[in-house]
């Protein structure tokens, strides 16, 4: 359902992406892992046009973005439909409700009535955990049910693949679990995710392949465990060293 080519990127004159190739076929949770400067935030970013690449295409559950092309507004919303996005810091409305949270963008969004948002809100909260949180403001809420309650959001949506960017780095170790815990439920589900994280057990035993990032370029892909045993190029072993 994704396939990025030629991705390339620069700001002014320092080149963050070159020439960034990736496939996650649908279904499959792919981890992304890398040093600080990479470029993985980047990828993510450019993949629901947050950042405009400079050149290359994008293909996401059909919607095709080509960076040559000047594309419409129209292309763009439906991209971004496609791709729901969770960041590292939850990005919630703090003067809206927990429900309102969820239930708004799809009334926005996809034109959803009140009633069936606020129903299909419910039904995720209630699916994170959160059932009872409808009522409260998210600074009420933990860390973790946070970043739940962004899960939610984004799903409401019902995007064909999920963008994760550091989820967890923001958070406690054990409230970190939590949010973990129903990623790993979502892949469960045969959700198609995309997660760049420092977590290397949610790497190995959920993702069925890893990226390696370094200097704005993949330098290695392929099965997790194989990887995280061998790796072949010596950035990787090097950063592996630092995080295992
Ligand atoms: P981290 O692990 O720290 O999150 P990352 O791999 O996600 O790192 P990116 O955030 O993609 O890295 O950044 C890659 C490079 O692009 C960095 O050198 C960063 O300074 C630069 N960069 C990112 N966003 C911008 C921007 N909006 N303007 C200018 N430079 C940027
Ligand atoms: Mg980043």
């Amino acid at each position: 359902v994704v396939r990025v080519r030629n991705l390339a990127k620069s700001f002014g004159e320092n080149t963050v992406l070159s020439d960034v190739n990736l496939t996650v076929l649908e279904g499959t949770v792919t981890a992304m892992i890398g040093p600080s400067g990479a470029g993985k935030s980047t990828v993510l970013r450019c993949m629901n046009l947050l950042e405009r690449p400079d050149s290359g295409t994008i293909e996401i559950d059909g919607h095709v973005i080509d960076a040559e092309r000047r594309f419409s507004n129209r292309e763009l919303f439906a991209l971004r439909r496609s791709a729901g996005m969770v960041f590292q810091h939850f990005n919630l409305f703090p003067h809206m409700t927990v429900l309102r949270n969820v239930s708004l963008p799809q009334q926005r969004v996809l034109g959803r009535s009140k009633g069936e948002a606020d129903e299909r809100a419910m039904a995720l909260l209630t699916r994170m955990g959160l059932a009872d949180k409808g009522e409260q403001y998210p600074n009420r809420c933990s860390g973790g049910q946070q970043q739940r309650i962004a899960i939610a959001r984004a799903l409401a949506l019902d995007p064909k693949v999920m963008l994760f960017d550091e989820p967890t780095s923001a958070l406690d170790p054990e409230v970190g679990l939590e949010v973990l815990e129903v990623m790993k439920e979502l892949a469960a589900s045969g959700m198609t995710m995309i997660v760049v994280t420092h977590e290397m057990s949610f790497a190995r035993s959920v993702s069925e392949d890893l990226i390696v990032m370094a200097d704005g370029g993949i330098i290695e892909q392929g099965d997790p465990k194989r990887i995280m045993a061998e790796p072949s190029h010596p950035r990787t072993q090097e950063f592996l060293r630092a995080v295992l």
